[in-house]
């Protein structure tokens, strides 16, 4: 599907009266925002795209079947995107990760944000999850996974293309070993502790680096304390929170199977005694509890996104607001909540608004102890708003 040799390459014009997003850094170009084109090309082909009055924009890959019509992976007009460009962009992103600190454990790629748009790769030591959730990258999957081998010679990299947004671009849903097969049951270090890490049947990609910082950011409000997470998915706040002295920990999540994995990393980290996982519904819990008078030191939320379109932005907005106004009844005065968000659908100001509304109707007033967003493996790119997507707050709940 690559252009060949012969065929000269697809040239594409942006419309005039368009937006500067595209000028100004975005690399998403949607179909109406282009004019007249020369040259025909195949879906999944890069093609070079021009200004109305002809001056290069950049290089990137086409898709008709996307709303999202072209995304750009390069803006220098010398540059040539080849294997060679794949593997140049993974080692120009790992130098960049190397000294911003990490060693072991990152998202080595995080799409736009390493102008790599739509491929995501997460390096846990030596194993590697990929997704690649577009077709124009998905044509370079070869070429990503030599590039892999060549520079880290990892023990093993998985295919975790298992996502709906994939069927956007014409894309099938699909996961299995890109590398020989290996034992996809591994273990990360993180911040001292440990976690089993589920690659073939664990969620997106197996695990949630990006709190990896906002887990450290717990440890002083817990000591001492009982604690209620919700959404706990493998264990990681809670055993975090164990592991700084609480008291208790109790842990929820829907799934049996991370309840199931929680334990496990309770019992490896040697905190079993004090930090338990149930399976439950968490709005269901967090209500009734609150009705029963039950009180807690600190609570912890990291709830799902609610929503995945613009279309449906009330849900997520109710749902935040329902479940943090749940969690923060059942905070004893002077306690702490520590909550998180983690769609780009709901910016940081619509966030804070939210957990404001639920403290007014909880007739609660609030401290705030700390504010951040996603760990720095995960760039926050200033020119693609979506690249900042985590908000993660601690208050005090007076
Ligand atoms: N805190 C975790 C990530 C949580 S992801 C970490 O740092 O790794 C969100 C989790 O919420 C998922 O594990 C999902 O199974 C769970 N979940 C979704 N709806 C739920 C509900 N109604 N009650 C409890 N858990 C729920």
């Amino acid at each position: 599907m690559n252009n060949t040799q012969n065929s000269p390459v697809a040239k594409y014009f942006l419309r005039k009266k368009i937006s500067d997003r595209v000028i100004n850094g975005h690399p998403w170009i949607f179909a109406n925002e282009l004019g007249e084109h020369e040259a025909e090309a195949q879906p999944g082909d890069m093609v070079e795209v021009y200004s109305s009055n002809g001056s290069f924009v950049g290089r990137g890959y086409i898709n008709p079947a996307s709303q999202i019509r072209i995304r750009l992976v390069s803006r220098n007009k010398d540059e040539v995107i080849d294997a060679s460009f794949f593997k140049r962009r993974i080692q120009e992103a790992w130098n960049y990760r190397q000294q911003i600190g990490y060693t072991e454990n990152c998202r080595l790629i995080f799409g736009e944000a390493d102008f790599m748009p739509a491929l995501i790769i997460d390096k846990f030591n030596d194993y590697f999850v990929l997704q690649t959730l577009s077709l124009g990258m998905d044509v370079w999957k070869e070429a990503i996974v030599a590039a892999l081998q060549d520079i880290f010679k990892p023990k093993g990299i998985y295919e975790r293309n298992d996502v709906p947004v994939r069927e956007l671009e014409g894309l099938a849903q699909q996961k299995g070993f890109l590398s020989a097969p290996f034992d996809t049951n591994i273990i990360i270090n993180e911040n001292g502790l440990r976690f089993h890490v589920d690659i073939e049947n664990g969620q997106k990609t197996g695990y949630f680096l990006d709190q990896q910082d906002n887990r450290r950011a717990i440890q002083h409000i817990v000591k001492g304390a009982d604690v209620l997470g919700a959404f706990t998915y493998t264990g990681t706040f809670e055993i975090h929170a164990a592991h700084y002295g609480a008291k208790s920990v109790l842990g929820l999540d829907i799934s049996e199977n991370a309840v199931a994995q929680a334990n496990r990393n309770a019992a490896l980290n040697g905190v079993a005694d004090r930090c338990r996982f149930e399976a439950m519904n968490a709005f269901d819990v967090l209500k009734q509890w609150g009705k029963d008078g039950r009180k807690y030191d600190v609570v912890m939320l990291d709830p799902p996104a609610f929503t995945k379109s613009r279309e449906s932005i009330q849900k997520a907005i109710t749902g935040y607001k329902e479940i943090n106004l749940r969690g923060m009844k059942l905070v004893k005065p002077g306690g702490y909540l520590v909550t998180s968000s983690c769609t780009n659908l709901v910016p940081p100001e619509l966030f804070l608004e939210i957990i404001g509304k639920a403290a007014k109707d909880a007739r609660r007033t609030l401290r705030q102890v700390a504010y951040e967003t996603q760990a720095p493996d995960h760039p926050i790119l200033w020119n693609v708003p979506t690249t900042k997507y985590l908000k993660f707050l601690i208050v005090q709940v007076l």
